[in-house]
């Protein structure tokens, strides 16, 4: 019904984002390489997506910057990623291990990751 030939929208769960409307957001695409590929669908929890060739989710899918911490990108403008890098932040209930461990302040619960706004510091009154 609708052609969105064009726009890009983010394959990741719970995420609108897309490139016709959140220009600030650089759009991933998936990894041509077959294991990283896979690697991103089960990160994103895309079942949906895990019997698709890695040359139709590279194709098709993208995933917007909000899901990837800030060490995996090649720059400050978060429109370059790093070879190995892998989208880890979701806003999912089980979200996948994130790749940096930070060592300090074990004690915080991070069960709601925000993600939603990119680089902005929420401080809750
Ligand atoms: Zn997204």
């Amino acid at each position: 019904m609708s052609s969105n030939k064009g726009a890009r929208w983010c394959a990741a769960p719970n995420c609108s984002n897309n490139s016709r409307t959140n220009t600030d957001f650089s759009f991933f695409r998936f990894p041509k390489d077959h294991n990283r590929a896979k690697e991103w669908v089960i990160s994103c929890r895309r079942e949906d997506l895990i019997n698709k060739t890695s040359s139709y989710l590279y194709a098709n899918c993208k995933i917007c910057s909000v899901h990837f911490e800030e060490q995996m990108f090649l720059n400050f403008l978060k429109n370059r990623l790093k070879p190995g890098a892998v989208p880890t932040l979701f806003d999912i209930p089980n979200p996948p291990n994130r790749k940096t461990v930070k060592r300090k302040a074990p004690t915080i619960r991070s069960n709601s990751i925000k993600i939603k706004k990119q680089k902005t510091t929420v401080e809750v009154k």
